[in-house]
């Protein structure tokens, strides 16, 4: 049974003080948006149909971005991976969802702790009395852990402490638009914006009331819902919902189909635990964020945390500084991943290959 928690109640349970003043350096959010960018105008999702009962719930581009989701039907009620930035972007899945399915939500999945991927579990929570929210013990810990990165419910306080700067630079960008097609975009993202700030005062974060430690299979109503933790990648607590008769995994973050979020990752590992992930035996991949894919792309995607690792280390070991690599190593991987790796508006190579130069080279080299 799930219990909704004010904000300040959570953070108060966690010892935390709700009113620390932070600065949010806008690379810091995983996912965040050019103010430029072309954004869908309303909380929008398409159902695609994965196998028999699955869907994936793929979310159109928002200035406060929404993951996707896993539909799961089972013989007596649906399970659902992920909750998006917001409970207006899960109630407008959810609608999608009744049209394919009338069954109640019996259980919640969060694939790990960030902000776009949990902060509409209440949705969920208020509609379906007796829910249950289903995530590792480690993205339970770090939902409520004051400085575990971009997620949780301390992160709330961060993004409610920033956002009204966030507002006030786009009020400043507007008049300076070069053409009436940016200022219209800077205009829908202002009001993105603005309505992202008015839900968040209102969250009442629902956290999970189940973990998973290594392994839990789920016999849901007739079907087969493996959750396995493989080890550390995009975070340290990833988990993967993966349905073996249909051959089905949904990744979260730590597989997707844009350039990955390195900041709360642990590079060499993920490459590691990607490798355990191939070792199921997968036909469809339901991403955290773009279109699903088939098997070919866990490999390409493992192929560039491996080869992006690998150049980063050579440059630095042949003598080059961070900005050396960054220029270096950008260019060098283009051919092979550019166009793979920029098929959206959002999270496209040359948006974040500096960031996640500088955060391998953080993590792997400077370590070392
Ligand atoms: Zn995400
Ligand atoms: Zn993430």
């Amino acid at each position: 049974m799930t219990r909704q928690w004010t904000r300040r109640q959570v953070l108060a349970q966690a010892g935390i003080a709700a009113a620390a003043v932070y600065t949010l350096d806008p690379h810091e959010l995983c996912c965040s948006v050019n103010a430029y960018a072309q954004t869908a105008s309303a909380e929008k999702f398409e159902l695609k149909k994965v196998g028999d009962g699955i869907w994936a719930g793929i979310a159109e581009a928002r200035y406060k971005v929404n993951s996707n989701a896993a539909v799961i039907e089972t013989n007596d009620g649906l399970v659902i991976v992920d909750t998006h930035s917001k409970p207006s972007a899960a109630r407008a899945l959810y609608k999608d969802i009744q049209a394919v399915s009338k069954k109640p939500v019996r259980k919640i999945i969060n694939t790990h702790f960030h902000w776009d991927h949990w902060q509409g579990n209440e949705v969920y929570a208020s509609a379906n009395p007796g829910l249950e929210i289903i995530t590792t013990e480690q993205t339970k810990q770090n939902l409520t852990k004051a400085d575990a990165g971009v997620g949780g419910v301390p992160f709330i306080e961060k993004q409610l402490a920033t956002l009204p700067g966030e507002i006030a630079k786009l009020k400043e960008d507007i008049p300076k638009a070069p053409n009436a097609e940016a200022k219209a975009r800077l205009e829908s993202n202002l009001a993105q914006a603005e309505a992202y700030l008015q839900e968040l005062r209102q969250i009442k974060p629902a956290l999970p009331t189940r973990t998973v430690s290594k392994t839990l299979t789920l016999k849901e109503g007739g079907r087969e819902i493996q959750l396995h933790v493989l080890g550390r990648g995009h975070t340290d607590g990833d988990l993967y919902i993966y349905m073996p008769k249909e051959k089905v995994v949904a990744t979260g973050d730590a597989v997707v189909d844009w350039m990955p979020f390195l900041n709360d990752g642990y590079p060499e590992e993920w490459v590691q635990t990607l490798d355990a992930l191939q070792k199921l035996d997968i036909t469809h991949v339901i991403p955290g964020h773009g279109d699903p894919a088939d098997r070919s792309h866990l490999t390409f995607f493992r192929g560039y945390m491996a080869d992006l690792i690998a150049a980063v280390k050579k440059a630095a070991a042949d003598g080059a500084t961070l900005a050396e690599v960054k220029t270096k190593v950008a260019d060098q991987l283009a051919p092979k991943y550019e166009r793979g790796m920029s098929k959206y508006p959002l999270g496209r190579y040359r948006d974040r290959i500096g960031q996640n130069i500088e955060m391998v080279h953080k993590k792997v080299v400077a370590k070392s």
